[in-house]
């Protein structure tokens, strides 16, 4: 039992010496129980990696483009024109 190491903002006696955990007029704040380990975070971050892009090359003219797109260079698409392409 600690004595005489009371909450300096509160009433409450606090634990660690200096204040305690109690917000007055404030819901307690959600904290984890667990610090998460390095294996822990490494192990979810994983799955975060950016996709490669996928590059294939234009039935139409041969170029570079990618998939589910028009091409850059000729304005084709599924075997039709669909954009005129610009002079850059
Ligand atoms: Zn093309």
């Amino acid at each position: 039992m600690t004595v005489g190491l009371d909450c300096a903002k509160c009433a409450n006696p606090a634990t660690n010496g200096f204040f305690c955990l109690e917000r007055p007029g404030q819901d307690p704040m959600a904290v984890p129980k667990r610090r998460t380990s390095k294996r822990r975070k490494r192990a979810r971050n994983t799955h975060k990696t950016a996709p490669a892009i996928v590059i294939q090359t234009c039935p139409q003219c041969g170029t570079m483009k990618r998939p589910h797109r028009v091409c850059g260079e000729c304005g084709y698409y599924a075997g039709e024109l669909r954009v005129t392409p610009q002079e850059a």
